[in-house]
C-alpha cells in the first residue's frame, strides 16, 4: 500500500497561527500546476505498490478549478499502479465550497472532504483571520452532506479568549451535524507567525497550556459519549470513517509527496521538496527534483515508530519494536516505559503500550521519555 499526498501552495489569505508552505498570490498557478504535472512523471518510479490513498492539502486545494484538479488525478492515474476504490480527499475551506463547486466535486473522483471549519463562531474566525464566516462555516457542510458521506472537519481549540463553554458549543456543533471525522488540534504559536507577534505586542493574549488541556479533555468525552472513537491523538470519528490517508502515515507506509514544501517516506528514507514556489518551478523544468533526502538510521525509525504509534488507540505493540529494531530496543522500550506504567500514564494491554485516558494530553512528552538519543543506530 502506498500514498500520494499533492500539496496546493495558495491561499486567499494568511490565517495568523499558520507556518505551512504557501503563496497568497496566484500569479504563477498554471505554471505551478504544470510542475506539479511533470513532478508525478519524474517520481513515478519511487514508489513500489498499489496507489491506495490520494491527498490534496495544501495551502487551499479547493482553490483550483475542477479541471486542474482532474489534470492531476489524471496523471497520477497515468503514471502509478491505483487501487480499485481509493480514498481521495479534497482539503476545502468554507468559503470556496459553493453549491456549484460541491456538485462538481461530486462528479469526480474525489470521494472524502477535508473541511476547514477551525470554528463556529465569528470571534474565533477573525482572530485567526480565517477566511470564512460562521454562517458559511455551518452551511458549507450542509451543502456537502447532501453529496459526500465521508466527511471530515477541523477544528481548533485552545484559541485565546475561547471560553470552555465556546469550545463545548464548537464540539457539539459538529455532533449535530452528525459528520463522521473530526480532527481536532491545539492552537500552537508558531515561530514568526502574525499570532506570534500579536501575543509579543500584547494585542492577543497568550495561547494557555491548561486551557487547551480542559479543552483536549471535554473534547474526548464528548466525542466518547457521542460514539466516536479517539483513533488518534487529534483524530476522532465513527466506525469504519477513519481516514485512510493519515492511518497509513502513522502505520509507516510509503508516500510520495508532490509539490513544494510536500514530504515523502521510502520505507527507508525521507525527502522533503523547496518550500518555495518559485525555485520548485524552477528546477521541475529542468528535469530536476527539487528536494533534500536523508536516509533514516535504526535510531530515527524507532524513535518515529514510538512518537507517530504512541498517539494511536493501538499504541506500541512490543512485539513489533522487538522483531522491526531487536530486543535490546524492546529492553530500552519497556525500562524507559516502566515509570509511566508506574504513574498510570501508560498501560500494558496485549502485549501493547498504550497511553490511558489520564496520560492521553500528554503523549508526546510521554514519546519523547521513550525516545533513544544516546546509541547510536
Ligand atoms: S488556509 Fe490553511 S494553509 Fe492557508 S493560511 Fe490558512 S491555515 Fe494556512
Amino acid at each position: 500500500m502506498a500514498g500520494i499526498y499533492i500539496h496546493i501552495p495558495f491561499c486567499k489569505q494568511a490565517c495568523h497561527y499558520c507556518d505551512f508552505h504557501f503563496s497568497t498570490s496566484l500569479k504563477k498557478k498554471d505554471e505551478l500546476i504544470a510542475a506539479l504535472v511533470k513532478e508525478i512523471q519524474l517520481r513515478k518510479e519511487e514508489l513500489t505498490g498499489t496507489v491506495e490513498t490520494i491527498y490534496f492539502g495544501g495551502g487551499t486545494p479547493s482553490l483550483l478549478k475542477n479541471s486542474e484538479l482532474q489534470l492531476l488525478l489524471d496523471e497520477v492515474y497515468a503514471n502509478f499502479e491505483v487501487s480499485e476504490n481509493p480514498e481521495i480527499t479534497l482539503e476545502a475551506n468554507p468559503d470556496d465550497l459553493t453549491e456549484k463547486l460541491i456538485y462538481q466535486l461530486a462528479l469526480s473522483p474525489i470521494n472524502r472532504l477535508s473541511i476547514g471549519v477551525q470554528s463556529f463562531f465569528e470571534e474565533d474566525l477573525k482572530l485567526m483571520n480565517r477566511a470564512h464566516n460562521a454562517e458559511e462555516a455551518e452551511k458549507c457542510i450542509q451543502l456537502a452532506k447532501e453529496h459526500f458521506s465521508n466527511i471530515s472537519i477541523d477544528l481548533i481549540y485552545g484559541i485565546p479568549e475561547m471560553t470552555h463553554e465556546r469550545w463545548l458549543a464548537n464540539v457539539e456543533k459538529a455532533l449535530a451535524l452528525n459528520i463522521p471525522h473530526l480532527s481536532c488540534y491545539a492552537l500552537t504559536v508558531e515561530p514568526k507567525t502574525a499570532l506570534e507577534n500579536f501575543i509579543k505586542k500584547g494585542i492577543v493574549p497568550p495561547v494557555e497550556d491548561d486551557v487547551a488541556q480542559e479543552h483536549h479533555r471535554l473534547l474526548v468525552e464528548k466525542t466518547e459519549a457521542a460514539g466516536y472513537e479517539n483513533y488518534e491523538f487529534s483524530n476522532f470519528s465513527k466506525s469504519d470513517w477513519h481516514s485512510k490517508n493519515n492511518t497509513a502515515y502513522w502505520q509507516g507506509k510509503p508516500y510520495l509527496g508532490i509539490g513544494p514544501s510536500a514530504h515523502s517516506y521510502d520505507g527507508g528514507r525521507r525527502s522533503w521538496n523547496v518550500a518555495n514556489n518559485s525555485v520548485y518551478i524552477k528546477k521541475i523544468e529542468t528535469g530536476e527534483l527539487p528536494l533534500e533526502r536523508e536516509t533514516l538510521s535504526t535510531k530515527d525509525k524507532y524513535n518515529e515508530y514510538v512518537m507517530t504509534r504512541l498517539r494511536t488507540a493501538n499504541g506500541i505493540s512490543i512485539q513489533e519494536v522487538s522483531k522491526a529494531f531487536g530486543v535490546p530496543y524492546k529492553d530500552y522500550l519497556l525500562q524507559q516505559a516502566a515509570q509511566h506504567v508506574a504513574s498510570e500514564l501508560l498501560e500494558h494491554k496485549n502485549e501493547r503500550l498504550i497511553v490511558t485516558k489520564k496520560g492521553k494530553f500528554l503523549t508526546d512528552g510521554i514519546s519523547s521519555d521513550l525516545f533513544l538519543v544516546e546509541l547510536q543506530g
